[in-house]
C-alpha cells in the first residue's frame, strides 16, 4: 500500500568492495541503485552470496559503501539514523538471555535517551503491538523462537521507526510461525503506516509480503530487475499465494533468479 509517492529512501550507484586496497580485496556489490517511497513494502531477493546483508547493513548506516549513496530522508547517511528499526535473521543472538524481555526492549530506548517514564510505556506498547502483553517480566529463554523473534521485532518498533530494516527474518522459525510472523508484520506495518526493507532468499515470502521486489544478480550483485507486485494490500496466505496473479510473478521472478546454464 503507497500513500505517498514521496521518496524515504534512495540507494544510489552502490557498491561494496570488502578489504579495499588489500590483496584480499572482494566487490560483494557491483553497483545497486532503487528508491523506496514513503509507506512502502520492498522486499530485496537475491541468490546466496548475492550481498544481501551487505546491502542492507549499508542501508542501515552500519558500513560504509565503497562508492554511491544511501539517501534517507533527504540526508546522505553517515551513521545509524535514529529512525530505523533493524531486524535480524538470529534472534537467539540478538537478545539478552540475562535481561527479561521487557529490559531488552527498554535498555536500547535509555541508550538512545529516551526518558524513563515513557520507555515503560513504549515498552508496553511495542509487545502489545506483536501480540505479547504477557510476557514483558519473563525472559526470552522462556519463549518460544517464533515469540523471540516477537520480541525483537518489539524492540525495533519500539524506537518508532519511520524505517524497517529487516534481514531473513523470518529464516530460522518453523513454517507456520513464518507465516503468523509474515502476517504479523503486514498488520504492524499498516496499523503504523511504517517503511520496510526486507531482505531474503525466499521468492515466495517476497511476492506474499512486498509491493515492489528489488531482484539482485547474483555475485557481485547488480539489479537485474525491480518487479511490480500488483496484489493489493489485503493478502490472505491460503488465497494470496494460490491466486493466479501470485503463480505468474513467482514463475516471473524463478526465472529472473534462476543461474542461466550454459
Ligand atoms: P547474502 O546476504 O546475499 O548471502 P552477504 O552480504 O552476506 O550476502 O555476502 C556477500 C559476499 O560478501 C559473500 O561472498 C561474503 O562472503 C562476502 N562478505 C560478507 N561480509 C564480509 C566481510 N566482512 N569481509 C569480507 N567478505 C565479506
Amino acid at each position: 500500500m503507497i500513500e505517498t509517492t514521496e521518496t524515504v529512501l534512495a540507494v544510489d550507484r552502490l557498491r561494496k568492495v570488502y578489504n579495499e586496497g588489500t590483496d584480499a580485496a572482494f566487490t560483494a556489490i557491483e553497483s545497486v541503485s532503487f528508491s523506496v517511497s514513503r509507506g512502502e513494502f520492498v522486499c530485496v531477493v537475491g541468490p546466496s552470496g548475492a550481498g544481501k546483508t551487505t546491502l542492507l547493513r549499508a542501508i542501515a548506516g552500519l558500513a560504509a559503501p565503497s562508492s554511491g549513496t544511501v539517501t534517507f530522508e533527504g540526508q546522505v547517511l553517515h551513521d545509524v539514523p535514529a529512525k530505523l528499526g533493524l531486524v535480524f535473521q538470529d534472534y537467539s543472538r540478538s537478545l539478552y538471555p540475562w535481561f527479561t524481555n521487557g529490559k531488552n526492549i527498554a535498555l536500547p530506548l535509555a541508550a538512545r535517551g529516551v526518558p524513563k517514564a515513557e520507555r515503560a510505556s513504549r515498552v508496553s506498547d511495542a509487545l502489545e503491538a506483536v501480540g505479547l502483553g504477557h510476557v514483558e517480566k519473563k525472559y526470552p529463554w522462556e519463549l518460544s523462537g517464533g515469540m523471540q523473534q516477537r520480541v525483537a521485532i518489539a524492540r525495533a518498533l519500539s524506537y518508532r521507526p519511520e524505517l524497517l530494516l529487516m534481514d531473513e527474518p523470518y529464516a530460522s522459525v518453523d513454517a507456520q510461525t513464518r507465516f503468523d510472523l509474515e502476517d504479523l508484520v503486514l498488520r504492524v506495518r499498516r496499523e503504523l503506516g511504517i517503511t520496510v526493507v526486507l531482505v531474503t532468499h525466499d521468492i515466495d515470502e517476497a511476492i506474499y509480503l512486498g509491493d515492489r521486489i528489488v531482484v539482485l544478480s547474483g555475485s557481485p550483485s547488480t539489479v537485474r530487475e525491480v518487479v511490480d507486485v500488483p496484489l493489493g494490500s489485503e493478502r490472505s496466505q491460503v488465497e494470496t499465494r494460490s491466486s493466479d496473479e501470485f503463480l505468474i510473478l513467482r514463475n516471473n521472478l524463478l526465472g529472473l533468479v534462476m543461474p542461466v546454464r550454459p
